[in-house]
């Protein structure tokens, strides 16, 4: 049964500095009288440590919650804080948890798509290939877990993207893989297990845990379909049940919850699908035929040409092309030279681009959907909910944030430097919090 136990890893980094303590706060939580007893120590003094919880629901867009019943979820926007953030680029799961957890854009902290060659070592990073994502090697930047640990505190981390390597030579205090087998319940019950243990000096600081749907519902039936009702429905059922026993957690009054998610969702059309093999016919070497598509033309002596031939076409075929030198500032991509390939082309959302030898090759089925697309449209939008001392109560953020400022918002909470450099931006998640 090794695949239910989390793996223990132990830490090989030491603490480099202590945090600075944290005052008492008064906490808020959702549907619930205050509970689960006082963080005394075992000398009587108050305790003076903060905990951050922190859920990623893959694609949850931003609106699912309006759309369907989420009563739990509703709640926690009652006593706390929601904000509709939005992704990095490209929108995809795997940047986008790494983004989260580094406080870097991709083409800083490395992992530039779901799955990329690195033209230096010769290796192909991909979501399913376990020695792959093991290899610490391809991550860049340090993830908040080991930020964490080096200043003398513990995480624990269940299935979050990136907790397969050990980056820097180092792992948190439990680092277990990802586990496609574990019920959002299964989940559940870890956390509830780390959170709730009698010894306090054993609970962890930070706990980051990820539910891989509603992303595989949505991807084959749309966000709007009945199978996704029930999938976000039954999500909120496991928070309810998760929140109810929380209370029982010795330090639940200074527990933090956040509930985010990577990245939104847009139903595609089968007509709306455009081939670019025809324009430029066997003259690409190596592509990559997701959102962005990305190509290596055979001869690079061609790619200007073979630019030029894309670009004349970016209105018919509904889409933006660049070299990857000149991409757009605000999309933050296109210097990882040695990860991207040299022409970046992005479907316009709700479009399927492809460079396909097949003229029909990749078209959408009915109702499938697909994110990575810009992550300014709304479309690719998300959650953030979040409750608990930390944070204000019954507030509504003024301004969309990118999720790489998740980093910033737990090393605030825990009272920890944030990594250095991050990308993320104060003044975007000041407002979040409770003014002391
Ligand atoms: P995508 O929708 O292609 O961006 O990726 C979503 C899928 O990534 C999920 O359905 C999971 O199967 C997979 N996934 C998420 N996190 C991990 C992880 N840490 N390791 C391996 N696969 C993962
Ligand atoms: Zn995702
Ligand atoms: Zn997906």
């Amino acid at each position: 049964m090794l695949w239910v136990l989390g793996v223990v890893w132990f830490v090989a980094c030491g603490p480099q500095l202590s945090p600075e303590p944290k005052p008492e706060p008064k906490p808020d939580k959702p549907n619930t009288e205050q509970g689960g007893g006082s963080t005394d120590t075992e000398d009587g003094e108050e305790s003076s440590e903060s905990y951050v919880v922190i859920l990623s629901m893959d694609a949850f867009r931003y609106d699912l919650a309006e759309m369907y019943d989420t009563p739990t979820l509703d709640s926690i926007a009652r006593v706390g804080v929601y904000s509709e953030i939005m992704p990095c680029f490209p929108s995809n799961t795997f940047p986008n948890h790494y983004s989260m957890a580094t406080g870097l854009y991709p083409d800083h902290h490395g992992i530039v798509n779901n799955t990329f060659f690195d033209e230096t070592t010769y290796k192909t990073y991909s979501i399913s290939d376990k020695e792959a994502t093991s290899n610490a090697n391809f991550y860049k930047g340090e993830p908040i877990w080991n930020t964490v640990e080096r200043q003398g505190l513990t995480a624990h981390v269940y299935g979050w993207v990136g907790i397969d390597a050990a980056v820097n030579g180092c792992k948190p205090t439990v680092a277990m893989s990802y586990d496609y087998r574990l019920s959002q319940r299964q989940l559940a019950d870890k956390v509830i297990g780390a959170m709730c243990r009698e010894d306090v000096e054993e609970i962890p600081n930070l706990v980051m845990w990820y539910f891989d749907e509603p992303d595989a519902v949505e991807h084959d039936y749309s966000p709007t379909s009945e199978q996704t009702r029930r999938v976000v429905e039954e999500i909120d059922d496991v928070l309810a049940y998760f929140m109810r026993q929380m209370r029982n957690s010795p330090v639940y009054d200074d527990i933090n919850f956040i509930f985010t998610s990577d990245h939104g969702m847009v139903e595609l059309d089968p007509d709306k699908y455009f081939n670019v093999y025809s324009l430029i016919p066997d003259r690409i070497q190596y592509y990559y035929n997701s959102n962005p598509v990305t190509l290596k033309p055979r001869n690079l002596a061609e790619t200007q040409e073979i630019y030029e031939i894309l670009k004349a076409h970016e209105s018919e075929g509904h889409y933006r092309v660049w070299l990857r030198e000149d991409m757009p500032e605000e999309l933050h991509y296109g210097t990882y030279k040695t990860r991207i390939y040299p022409i970046v082309l992005l479907a316009d959302t709700g479009w399927k681009v492809v460079y396909n030898k097949n003229a029909n090759g990749g078209r959408p089925t009915e109702h499938y959907s697909n994110h990575g697309y810009n992550p300014y449209d709304r479309e690719m939008h998300m959650v953030f909910y979040g409750c608990g001392p930390a944070f204000k109560s019954g507030y509504t953020h003024d301004r969309v944030f990118q999720n790489l400022n998740d980093h910033l918002i737990i090393s605030h909470i825990l009272g920890i430097e944030p990594a250095n450099p991050n990308d993320c931006t104060w003044e975007d998640v000041e407002g979040l919090f409770r003014v002391e």
